[in-house]
């Protein structure tokens, strides 16, 4: 499975040396696909053959995402303690480039707002 460029790095870093995706629990997944036609990423697919969703794409997973977690109301979905994400961002030092990418956010923000009537 090829990882689309967009998915391809998470604020620098290679997305494969990041550990964090959904993990599926089959038994209690009941296959009501809420998963699957809510997750923006395309993350999921649906086996027809076991009526249950699959995780066939892990790494287009948002890092830190944890929203279909809350969506399944069965429980089948489970993700690694946030704790993992936190310790990332401190072991990488990523806080300064999250800064360069706010500051030009901004700077965008308000030359958009500068030509708006
Ligand atoms: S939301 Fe939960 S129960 Fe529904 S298909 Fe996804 S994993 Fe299965
Ligand atoms: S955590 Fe977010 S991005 Fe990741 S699979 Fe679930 S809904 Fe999709």
């Amino acid at each position: 499975m090829i990882l689309p460029e967009k998915y391809s790095k998470w604020n620098g870093i290679p997305r494969e040396e990041i550990d964090w995706h959904p993990t599926i629990e089959a038994n209690q997944c009941t296959g009501c696909g809420m998963c699957v036609v809510s997750c923006g990423r395309e993350v999921f697919d649906f086996n027809k053959e076991i009526k249950k969703s699959e995780v066939s794409r892990p790494l287009q997973c948002m890092v830190g995402c944890t929203s279909c977690k809350a969506w399944c109301v069965f429980g089948a979905i489970s993700f690694p303690d946030d704790q993992r994400v936190k310790d990332l961002i401190k072991r990488k030092n990523i806080l300064p480039h999250v800064k360069r990418l706010l500051e030009q956010k901004l700077q965008k923000n308000a030359a958009a707002d500068s030509v708006s009537p």
